[in-house]
């Protein structure tokens, strides 16, 4: 969802890169997954749960799942993912979540029509709502991952304003690759 071209090199070419903003979401990740379980009343909570969905191709793990009790005396689960910076225009974060809700539907056999995001900079929780379209551009995004990956093919790179945020910037050298192909192009027309 962040960058094609990024996910090819992850795990296309297997490369990868930590940065300031990739550390710190890391050591954020890590003191949730140190955690194990809690309950607080009708509430459960589950620390780093492994998932998997068979009919998207998919496997992870949830940062944390709730699962709210019923009335009925049903425990819901409510996958809530930790972000460490603040809530987005697009929508990557919410795909994300939406992934999870999906494969958490799969293994338990349950709807799920909510979960959160926790962002750590503003220190706000956002609730998200797995409607319809939120369900069709996490399953789009899935198949165009996979589609990805089996063409073997990395995209080039095309320098935009999200590069400055990306931990591989220094491998994926978009302004020089850019420029690298269009050269290249310009070469084989001549
Ligand atoms: S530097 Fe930019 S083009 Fe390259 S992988 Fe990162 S986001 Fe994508």
């Amino acid at each position: 969802m962040f960058c094609e071209r990024q996910c090819a090199l992850i795990h296309i070419e297997q490369l990868w890169s930590e940065n300031l903003f990739t550390a710190e979401g890391r050591i954020m990740h890590d003191k949730v997954d140190t955690a194990n379980r809690e309950a607080r009343g009708k509430v459960r909570i589950d620390y780093g749960v492994p998932l998997r969905s068979l009919r998207l191709g998919l496997i992870g793990k949830a940062d944390a799942v709730e699962f709210h009790k019923r009335d009925d005396g049903r425990w819901i689960p409510f996958p809530v993912e930790y972000k460490r910076g603040k809530s987005k225009m697009d929508n990557c974060d919410r795909v994300q979540l939406c992934a999870q809700a999906i494969c958490l539907e799969e293994m338990l056999n349950v709807e799920i029509s909510e979960g959160a995001l926790f962002y750590g900079q503003t220190r706000r929780r956002e609730d998200v709502v797995f409607d319809k379209a939120l369900r069709t551009e996490t399953e789009d995004a899935a198949k165009k991952v996979h589609e990805l990956i089996e063409s073997g093919i990395t995209p080039k790179a095309e320098y935009s304003k999200k590069c400055k945020l990306c931990s591989l910037l220094n491998i994926c050298l978009p302004k020089v690759n850019s420029k690298a192909s269009n050269y290249l192009m310009r070469a084989m027309e001549e």
